[in-house]
Order: structure tokens, then C-alpha cells, then sequence
């Protein structure tokens, strides 16, 4: 569905990823583990087109992305769920669901949208009203996912969701990311959480100084005596 191929990454002349090329398969969820300041993402930023690699190619379904301004990416189906949640801190729940759909057929679905994210999320639909500044941590990541499927994705990147929630929210989190999943989105997932993710995944890249050095299923990955030492600390 999504290729990479061959992107090196600049921040003006220092140079971040090296030839990194990986796919991702329609309706999987493919995650990236890596170390801090590995690349990660830098990796999904420059799928949003936040960045633009200086080589290299970016394509969904034989399509090229690369050199598209943001919001081409999200009218051709992807959506970057940032890291740190990214909301409009003073404007409503709702406000910030809304943001999420702008476009084309997300603008015409608006509402249907937005009762199937409330369906998903029943806490921000309580919270409608709230300013997303006062919700807690977990509810932020709710809202910041809701606002990701308001554009009607085909392809969902979440950047470290389970960052600074407690166990039982982290749980929740994964678990909506694997219902997502179901309704038919494809994943990719940059996160730090190595044992969950990979026992959730379909398959899985280890990024290490801005490369790509190994590839695999999660089950394969985590039998990898490298990944046990480096993440897992077995
Ligand atoms: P983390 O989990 O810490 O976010 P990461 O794997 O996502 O790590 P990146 O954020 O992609 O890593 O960072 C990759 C490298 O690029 C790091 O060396 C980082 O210091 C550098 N970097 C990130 N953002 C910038 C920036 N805006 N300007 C310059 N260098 C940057």
C-alpha cells in the first residue's frame, strides 16, 4: 500500500535517515522501534510530507507522495496522529474533531463521522464541550485519534500514543489502534512500548541511527537476540 524507498532525510545540512526504504501492507499494522533520536519520526513526518526527502520516493498504491504539500497527503487517505496529541489546547472537544475534517469527502461526512468517533469514544462525546486543554492525558489521545479518523484515513500513523499515560490507559490506547485496525485502517506505529507493540503487530523495522537494519514479523523480531538486547532487555 505505502512504499518508502531509498528517502534520505536532511534537518538543513544534518542528515537524519539514510536510504530507508520499508512498505506497508494494506490493512496491517506495521510498527518502527528504534532508540531515541533513531529517526522515527522523522520517518512519518516526511510521509506527511512535513519534510521532504532529499532522495528517494514516497508512494500509496503506485502513487507518488513525495513533494505533495500536507494536505494532499491527508485527501489521499493518510493521517499523522502526532506525537504529544497536538491539540488546539482552547478550542472544544468537538472544535478539535472538526480540524480533523476539512476535505473533500471527510467535509461532506462531517457528522456521520463524528457519531461514529463518539460511538468509538464515548468519553469525548461527554466531553464535547470541554476545552482540550482541561482533559486528562488518556482523553487527549482519544481526542487526538478522533481527530485523526474524522478524515477518513486509509492509512493511520500514530506517533508514540501510549507516551506519558499510565498502564491502564496504554491498554485502552492499543486496544482502540487494534480495533481501528479492524474496521479496515491500515497501521503504522512509531512507539517505544517495544513488548506490546511487537506481540500486536504484523510485522516490524528496527531503526537504528537513521537506518534500517532489520525487518520481520513481530513474532520474528522479538525471538531476535539483537531486539531482546537492545528493547527487551532479556
Ligand atoms: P524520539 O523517540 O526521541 O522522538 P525518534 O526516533 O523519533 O526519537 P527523531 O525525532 O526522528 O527520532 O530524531 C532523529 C534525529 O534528528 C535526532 O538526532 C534528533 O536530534 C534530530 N532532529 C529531530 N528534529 C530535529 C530538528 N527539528 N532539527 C534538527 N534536528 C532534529
Amino acid at each position: 500500500m505505502l512504499t518508502v524507498n531509498h528517502i534520505d532525510v536532511f534537518y538543513g545540512d544534518l542528515q537524519v535517515l539514510w536510504d530507508v526504504s520499508f512498505e506497508v501492507h494494506e490493512g496491517e499494522i506495521l510498527v518502527l522501534i528504534g532508540a531515541n533520536g533513531a529517526g522515527k519520526s522523522t520517518t512519518i513526518k516526511t510521509i506527511s510530507s512535513l519534510l521532504t526527502p532529499q532522495k528517494g520516493t514516497i508512494e500509496l498504491s503506485g502513487i507518488r507522495l513525495d513533494h505533495h504539500p500536507p494536505h494532499d497527503i491527508i485527501q489521499h487517505g493518510i493521517v499523522h496522529v502526532p506525537e504529544g496529541r497536538r491539540l488546539f489546547s482552547e478550542m472544544t472537544v468537538e472544535e478539535n474533531l472538526i480540524m480533523g475534517s476539512l476535505y473533500g469527502e471527510a467535509k461532506t461526512k462531517r457528522y456521520e463521522t463524528l457519531e461514529y468517533v463518539y460511538g468509538l469514544f464515548p468519553r469525548l462525546k461527554e466531553r464535547r464541550k470541554q476545552t482540550a486543554e482541561t482533559l486528562s492525558g488518556g482523553e487527549q489521545q482519544m481526542a487526538a485519534i478522533g481527530r485523526g479518523l474524522m478524515s477518513l484515513p486509509k492509512l493511520m500513523m500514530f506517533d508514540e500514543p501510549s507516551l506519558g499515560l499510565a498502564p491502564i490507559l496504554v491498554q485502552e490506547i492499543f486496544s482502540m489502534i487494534r480495533r481501528i485496525k479492524e474496521e479496515g485502517v491500515t497501521i503504522l506505529l512509531v512507539e517505544q512500548n517495544v513488548t506490546q507493540t511487537l506481540a500486536m503487530c504484523n510485522r516490524a523495522y528496527v531503526l537504528e541511527n537513521g537506518r534500517i537494519t532489520l525487518g520481520g514479523t513481530g513474532s520474528e523480531l522479538m525471538e531476535n537476540e539483537k531486539v531482546k538486547e537492545a528493547f527487551l532487555g532479556i
